[in-house]
């Protein structure tokens, strides 16, 4: 990619080159054709000194020269200027022969044009002067006449210069080419670079080029990309880990009841001296192993059929607080009967909110039945409700146990719990409260174990209201 590129521009450079040289050809053509068009309407052209020669040089007529900007002279065979009208550049009265001489040769270096012509008849010479507007110095000219040798040496010397120039050009453009390629290869290195070690697996690949340009641009978009790939595969790792996890959860868990199952009736099967209380004792185990597993195979279809892209809720609006009053007073009778206190703290006011209600229940017998599993016979069990900003909450706090801190983020994982051993006692899947957070979450809102320095646990479900 490099030598192609580098070479790509080499090419291009020589060509912008050839065509400018070729452009120059042409511009001094164009010039040379353009003064000769001009050339006859120019003053100096209109008053040749030829055309206001006189024998005698009193009786030449300058005006017209004068008119124009000009001035004419009249220089004798003794160097004295004699006659002067209008712009003089001599100066003097009287030259020496020096002077005259050198007036002579260096006038052609002046920004005056001059015209001198010798009258042998009146012995003197007439200088006819205009100031130049512009004037290009530029001529080649050829004699056949001149020598050899010099012919040789001055097209030798006219010779080395083109070519020193067209070397230096092809010199130029080579430079002026490796450093344009190289403001290219650079950055388009750099972001070879980073894609390469993105398709070698390595997403943390990101490409820094301290440009402004169009570079930075396709940098930022490079990055951003690169940024999205790293999320998204992070999220299918972790989201393949989980799924690990949970078959090993439900494997575990699966396992003890259904060998306990399986245990239990190999035994009734081949015992045959059973007293009628043993046989009892037996299939109650046989019952209690059945409802454990039912109760989770129950709990991971309802988990995963709110994972799948086909459920959707029903909802209707509703009058939470109302609806949240007839929960609480349909959980008293169970509260009371398993001997712990309550405290319901829901707002007269209607506060409306879209709810598939037969699920948005599930949440609060979810948390209700943990706050009675859990924790001791007296304990104070609150349900509070209020609104802000467009968002209920309503708290379920008891002052029992409590969640230890640590556990707090992942408590609503699938399988968490706090204590495994007391699963067989407590019946507790680790399903529940995943279960009433996706229904949180399905609602629009969240569900969350708040941080709390009291005795025992809060949980707090936001749902906007309408
Ligand atoms: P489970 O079916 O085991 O009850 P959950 O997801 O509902 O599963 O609860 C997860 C764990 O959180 C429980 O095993 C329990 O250890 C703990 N927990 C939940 N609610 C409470 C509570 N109110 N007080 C103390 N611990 C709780």
């Amino acid at each position: 990619m490099n030598r192609k590129l580098s070479r790509q521009f080499l090419q291009n450079f020589l060509v912008i080159f050839l065509l400018t040289i070729l452009d120059t050809v042409l511009a001094f053509m164009l010039l040379s054709f353009a003064s000769g068009l001009i050339a006859d309407s120019l003053v100096k052209n209109r008053y040749p000194a030829s055309s206001l020669l006189q024998a005698d040089y009193n009786l030449i007529d300058a005006s017209g020269v004068v008119q124009n900007g000009g001035g004419v002279q009249v220089v004798d065979k003794e160097y004295r200027v004699v006659y002067s009208k209008g712009l003089d550049t001599i100066g003097k009265d009287k030259l020496t022969a020096g002077e005259f001489t050198a007036f002579l040769t260096e006038s052609k270096n002046k920004p005056y044009h001059y015209d001198i012509l010798y009258s042998p008849e009146g012995e003197f010479w007439l200088i006819v002067t205009f100031p130049t507007s512009l004037r290009l110095d530029l001529s080649l000219t050829y004699n056949k006449e001149a020598a050899t040798g010099d012919f040789l040496r001055a097209g030798g010397v006219m010779l080395f210069t083109v070519l020193c120039y067209l070397a230096i050009l092809a010199l130029f453009a080579l430079i002026y080419s490796r450093i344009t390629a190289s403001s290219i290869l650079i950055p388009l290195r750099k972001l070879r670079d980073g894609t390469r070690l993105l398709r070698e697996g390595d997403y943390s690949a990101r490409v820094d080029l301290r440009l402004k340009n169009e570079f930075a641009e396709l940098q930022d978009t490079f990055n951003d990309m690169a940024a999205r790939i790293e999320h998204e595969i992070s999220l299918r790792k972790k989201s393949e880990e989980d799924r690990k996890r949970l078959i090993l959860d439900i494997s575990h868990d699966l396992k003890n009841p259904m060998s306990g199952i399986q245990g239990y009736a190999e035994l009734l099967m081949k015992k045959e001296d059973m007293t009628p209380k043993e046989r009892n004792d037996y299939l109650e185990v046989i019952l209690n192993n059945s409802r454990r597993a039912n109760r989770l195979l129950t709990e991971l279809f309802e988990l995963s059929q709110m994972d799948s892209p086909d459920f959707s809720l029903k909802p209707t609006r509703t009058d939470i607080c109302e609806y949240i009053r007839q929960i609480c007073g349909e959980l008293v009778p169970q509260l009371e009967k398993e001997g712990f206190e309550y405290d319901f703290d829901i707002p007269e006011d209607s506060v409306y909110a879209m709810l598939d209600t037969g699920r948005f229940g599930r949440i609060l017998q979810n948390l209700a039945s943990n706050a009675m599993r859990y924790n001791p016979k007296g304990t104070r069990i609150t349900v509070s409700l209020k609104t802000e900003n467009r968002q209920i909450a309503i708290d379920f706090s008891d002052d029992g146990i409590g969640i230890p801190p640590d556990l707090a983020e992942n408590i609503f994982k699938p399988f968490v719990r706090v204590d495994d051993s007391r699963n067989s006692e407590t019946g507790g899947s680790g399903l529940g409260l995943s279960i009433a957070k996706k229904i949180a979450q399905a609602h629009g809102g969240d569900l969350l174990l708040l941080p709390t320095e009291k005795k025992g646990s809060t949980f707090r479900i936001f749902i906007p209201s309408i």
